[in-house]
């Protein structure tokens, strides 16, 4: 579960029991999902919590918060403190961390000046557990990025990726991997999507899809291990029988695809490039952060 009895949360300045935190039913981002949030994962590194990559996912919380004309008042630092903070009071170190901004009360549709932050966070297992994925082209698009900030990590977007998760399920599969306006892949309902042919691996450019730091992590990964990365549109055809292809996300890390619309990718995914990632991220999630080392 999210939280029990002793779970302290962070909410505006206060450390608070979960069960005892109030918001207002009124709150803008309740009602219109204009609220931006993130997802951010803590590991056990030889026993020390180290926050993966703690900085860039408060920066595209920052990030996010200004496209959405939400004023900010914490810094990077203070976020990335706070979390560990956090973990401390909750005596986690495999976590989910959750931040969120989100509005004070207005019914109206503008601006709204008094906005609140929310920090939270839980013990984290796997997420889209170890078995390959069972994947469907959604029949749903990404939202299209002139209608609003698809790199942004707004709560209203999520709407779109409820809709794909429980259309997959519904037909039996395991996820959804969604296309953009024009028809290519772009990702999926909460990570970004690569596959792989001929010892290249190929992902959607930034643009319709929100920039994964998992997604920046495998390229710099693959890159360094001398595969080639190619930044393409691609339809879904050409990714059915390719070699292999697999989803990147903070919460799914590396996780393997084994088939999309029921065609099987063509290599056992142990022989597959993701795999090779899937390994050095693993390690590489385990590293203790400078903070950890800083405090050491
Ligand atoms: N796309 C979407 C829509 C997501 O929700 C996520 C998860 N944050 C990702 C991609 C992967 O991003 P990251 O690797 O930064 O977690």
């Amino acid at each position: 579960m999210y939280y029990n009895d002793n779970t302290q949360i962070y909410l505006d300045g206060d450390w608070l029991k979960a069960g005892d935190a109030r918001v207002s039913l009124y709150s803008q981002t309740m009602h219109y999902g204009s609220g931006v949030f993130e997802g951010i994962r803590s590991y056990n590194a030889d026993g020390e919590a180290s926050v993966f990559k703690a900085e860039e996912h408060y920066q595209r919380l920052l990030d996010s918060a200004a496209k959405m004309h939400i004023r900010c008042d914490y810094t990077v630092e203070q976020l990335v403190e706070l979390s560990y903070e956090l973990l401390e009071k909750n005596n986690l170190k495999d976590a989910y961390i959750r931040p969120m901004i989100f509005l004070g009360d207005n019914m109206t549709l503008h601006t709204v000046e008094k906005v609140h932050l929310f920090l939270c966070a839980w013990e984290w297992g796997k997420y889209l557990g170890s078995s390959l994925l069972n994947v469907m082209v959604s029949s749903y698009e990404r939202p299209n990025p002139r209608a609003v900030p698809v790199e942004a990590k707004v709560t209203g977007h999520y709407t779109n990726s409820i809709l794909a998760t429980t259309e997959a399920k519904s037909k039996g599969f395991d996820e959804a991997l969604l296309c953009d306006e024009n028809g290519s892949v772009a990702e999926g309902s909460g990570a970004n999507f690569f596959y792989e042919q001929d010892g290249v691996l190929y992902t959607p450019p930034l643009g319709n899809i929100l920039p994964g730091i998992t997604r920046s992590t495998a390229m710099d990964i693959a890159r360094e291990m001398g595969y080639e990365v190619v930044e393409a549109y691609f339809p879904p055809q050409k990714v059915k029988g390719a070699d292999g292809a697999f989803f990147t996300g903070t919460a799914a890390e590396i996780a393997g695809i084994g088939w999309l619309d029921g065609s099987p990718f063509k290599l056992d995914w142990e022989d597959t490039i993701g795999f090779k990632i899937a390994k050095a991220y693993q390690k590489l999630v385990r590293q203790p952060s400078r903070r950890t080392i800083a405090s050491a």
